[in-house]
């Protein structure tokens, strides 16, 4: 499960974020490619923007539902 006091920095404020424990394995970037993004580095994701409608909640849903290391979580502020 996705911790919310592991955030990556760079995620935009909501509820939707990527935690520390990113591999990256590129699964969630290709069911959310509109939400999430890669550092600058490439050794990580973070959500650049929130979902703004359904759809993109629904992404955002499949995307941590295909993370590996459980790094998505939907329970942030
Ligand atoms: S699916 Fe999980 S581990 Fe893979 S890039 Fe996305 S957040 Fe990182």
């Amino acid at each position: 499960m996705a911790d919310k006091n592991s955030k990556q920095p760079e995620n935009a404020p909501g509820k939707w974020y990527v935690d520390t424990t990113c591999v990256p394995c590129h699964s969630c970037v290709d069911e959310a490619p509109n939400l999430l993004k890669y550092s600058d580095a490439e050794d990580y994701v973070y959500f650049d923007r929130q979902p703004e409608n359904p759809e993109e909640e629904k992404a955002a849903q499949f995307a941590l539902q295909a993370c590996p290391t459980e790094a998505i979580g939907d329970d942030g502020d």
